[in-house]
């Protein structure tokens, strides 16, 4: 008997292999459902584990290594021959995604999740149509968009040639002048990358500022260290022209109405990602795309049709790998009955440039933008033990807090490791905490995590290690 294997029928089809689409796979088999996930490229873990967070961190850390080593020196600490070599590094990096996108394999086997390769479109509703796979159709129950979301080119020039952040993190070659053209997360993270590596690095900004979302007083602190690392960082400024040359690339910026030329060797454009939602066959289903291509969902990740969720950089909000894995929690629970919904108070953001700067809840901007009044604290780590003995004492800690409850409404941090540092203020901002409870919590010492404390207390108006305002 001939078994037609091309035909498959799931209760929960799953569109890409993301840290949005594997975690809503895993978690929607672990809840009783058969589970099919759909992936087109050959490694699991989506752009994050191939070509996004977990490459870029790797290569920051090994840059910041170098860095510390070289600073070790004030300490005592001399290295006679610290060089890098990029082949031992791109090695190293490749066998950290290797793992991970294994490591994902392995999870999604030992669920009982069927991964199937191909690129799947939906011919309605209730159907998916597959290419480049063994398997040609999948019905479905449900279905979870988790396509993630591509490189937008740069508007108005001629792209040919152009570096992405992919080809960056593929580190062909460290080019002797290299042009970041956006001064966003990803360029400056990628920037300070080939800095460390021995490039030239210029960043040309549209806009006013580098890292526009941030607070400026948190960016202020990364843009100082910029300027020493970085060639140039030109703001208010525009590519209009690109022409390749033999050497590389000549490159017209404009600024004030002003146009100069400038020679590069390699350029890397960073202005932004589009999403993955153009391909697959929604005009088959009742979905609409909104006007920035994103589907819109509800606080259940459920589009306008029914059966279909959306998750990840598909939908609106902060694209980032950890949103899109817990509205994959949310939406897999949502299809397996339970009463989940996306009730995540707060996504913390994170800028890993050095020094790193993370913020959770309202930031300054915001509640300027939103009438909302507040009172701050502000810590600087200068002020404190830790940072004193690890030499790094650039940045500080703040906090907002509502002037009558005394609610927390958001936390900064710029200085090492604020990546980790913002876990505890996330954690406390979802728990409705105040500014007493985070005064309250003992924060161990010496740790950069007393920042967040002693934060409060100068929003509380009772700092220890640093003096009040004078009494008259
Ligand atoms: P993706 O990770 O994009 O995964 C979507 C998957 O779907 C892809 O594997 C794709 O091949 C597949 N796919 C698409 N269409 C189809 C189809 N029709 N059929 C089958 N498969 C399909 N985020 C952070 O939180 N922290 C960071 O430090 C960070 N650093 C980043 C650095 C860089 C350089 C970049 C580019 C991104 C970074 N991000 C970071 C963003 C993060 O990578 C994304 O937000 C995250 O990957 C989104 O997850 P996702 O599951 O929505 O989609």
């Amino acid at each position: 008997m001939v078994v037609d294997n091309s035909n498959r029928k799931t209760e929960v089809a799953v569109i890409g292999g993301g840290p949005g689409g594997y975690v809503a796979a895993i978690r929607a088999a672990d809840l009783g459902k058969t589970v099919v996930l759909i992936e087109e490229r050959d490694r699991l873990g989506g752009v994050c584990l191939t070509e996004g967070c977990i490459p870029s961190k790797t290569l920051i850390h090994v840059v910041e290594l170098v860095d510390a080593a070289t600073h070790a020196k004030k300490m005592g600490l001399g290295f006679a021959d610290l060089k890098i070599d990029l082949d031992a590094l791109r090695a190293w990096k490749e066998r950290v995604v290797d793992d991970l996108t294994q490591g994902v394999a392995g999870l999604l086997k030992r669920r009982g999740v069927e991964v199937v390769k191909g690129r799947a479109r939906f011919t309605d509703n209730r159907t998916l149509v597959l290419k480049g796979a063994d398997v040609s159709t999948i019905e479905f129950e449900n279905c979870i968009i988790a396509t993630g979301s591509r490189v937008r080119g740069v508007p108005g020039i001629s792209n040919d040639g152009l570096w992405t952040s992919t080809e960056a993190l593929g580190m062909s070659e460290v080019p002797e002048r290299l042009l970041v053209i956006g001064g966003g997360y990803i360029g400056m993270e990628l920037g300070m990358v080939y800095a460390g590596l021995g490039s030239n690095v210029t960043v040309v900004e549209f806009m006013p500022s580098i890292l526009i979302t941030a607070d400026k007083d948190l960016v202020d602190v990364v843009a100082k260290n910029c300027r020493r690392k970085l060639d140039a960082i030109m703001l208010n400024s525009k590519v209009v022209e690109l022409k390749r040359t033999n050497a590389g690339f000549d490159v017209a910026i404009e600024r004030d109405g002003k146009t100069t030329h400038h020679p590069f060797d390699q350029v890397l454009a960073a202005v932004g990602r589009q999403p993955n939602t153009d391909d697959l066959g929604l005009e088959n289903t009742k979905i609409k795309l909104n006007a920035q291509g994103l589907i819109e969902t509800d606080k259940q990740c459920r589009t306008t049709e029914p059966s279909v969720f959306a998750i990840g950089d598909v939908v609106p909000g902060i694209a980032l790998a950890h949103k899109a894995s817990r509205e994959g929690k949310v939406a897999a629970e949502v299809i397996a009955g339970h009463g989940a919904s996306f009730d995540s108070v707060t996504v913390p953001a994170v800028v890993f440039t050095d020094p790193e700067i993370a913020y959770t809840g309202l930031t300054e901007l915001e509640a300027k933008d939103q009438g909302i009044d507040y009172i701050k604290g502000k810590f600087p780590l200068a002020a404190l033990g830790r940072a004193r003995a690890i030499g790094r004492t650039e940045g500080f800690a703040k906090v907002l807090a509502d002037p009558s409850s005394g609610a927390l409404l958001g936390v900064g941090v710029v200085g090492p490791h604020a990546s980790e540092l913002i876990a505890g203020p996330t954690l406390a901002l979802q728990m409705g905490a105040t500014l007493e409870n985070l005064m309250a919590s003992i924060h161990p010492h010496p740790t950069l995590s007393e920042s967040i404390a002693e934060a409060a207390e100068v929003a509380a108006g009772s700092p220890i290690h640093i003096n009040p305002p004078r009494k008259r």
